[in-house]
């Protein structure tokens, strides 16, 4: 993978996350602030519109603008979280033109290590950890038994999408969410669903 499907990834993922920003939302109303969406439509707008502008050369350097597009425009818990993530990806990745399978692995490994340090949530908080730490196993699994980049993510974008329907039935521990304790029951965690549809479009762009 080299940096022009890096950039891909995050277009298509700004292209999924504005499709769906209304149901990110919807999500959010449920159990939280209303503004999910709004949020991860802002930040991931501003990373696509900074990639432009600054055509970055290197994978880790995508995403080390992506991190700060994040960081300084998503607002909400959600953007130092992805802004971090990505960032501690981009500095796996260091200046290598070229990524392979499992340099990615261990870059969306970083990203969780990272999120899981500021946020401090574990799998069963009901966050986006409890779509990405299993994303991150699933991908592993089929890098260690010799798969390729295109099941990788396929493998790591569908595990994400169990993990996000498991999280229906947790109750929220971590940020706003947990202010609304057993009520949560019921509803889907909306940064557990954005990064669904981050790995869905990693996905798209592998395969
Ligand atoms: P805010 O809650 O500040 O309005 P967002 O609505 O953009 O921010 O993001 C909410 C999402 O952030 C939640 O659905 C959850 O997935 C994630 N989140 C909140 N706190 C944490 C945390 N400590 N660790 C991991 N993810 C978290
Ligand atoms: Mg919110
Ligand atoms: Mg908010």
């Amino acid at each position: 993978m080299d940096a022009s499907m890096f950039r891909a990834w995050i277009h298509e993922a700004a292209r999924l996350v504005t499709e769906n920003a209304d149901h990110l939302t919807r999500l959010d109303s449920a159990v939280g602030d209303a503004d999910h969406g709004i949020n991860m439509r802002r930040g991931l707008q501003a990373a696509v519109a900074m990639l432009d502008e600054t055509d970055p050369s290197t994978p880790g350097a995508v995403l080390a603008t992506v991190g700060r597009a994040l960081i300084s425009k998503t607002g909400g818990a959600s953007g130092p979280l992805y802004g971090t993530g990505f960032r501690q990806a981009a500095g796996t990745l260091g200046v290598d033109p070229d990524v392979s399978a499992a340099q990615l692995g261990a870059a969306l490994a970083a990203a969780l290590t990272g999120i899981q340090r500021i946020g401090a949530a574990l799998e069963g908080d009901k966050t986006m950890i409890d779509a990405l730490s299993p994303a991150v196993t699933a991908y592993q699994a089929v890098i260690d038994t010799g798969g390729d980049l295109t099941n990788a993510t396929r493998a790591a974008s569908d595990a994400a999408v169990r993990g996000l329907k498991q999280t229906a039935r947790m109750q929220a521990r971590k940020g706003r969410a947990s202010y609304l304790g057993a009520r949560t029951i019921g509803h889907e965690d909306p940064g557990a669903a954005s990064t669904a549809l981050i790995l869905s479009a990693l996905a798209t762009v592998s395969s």
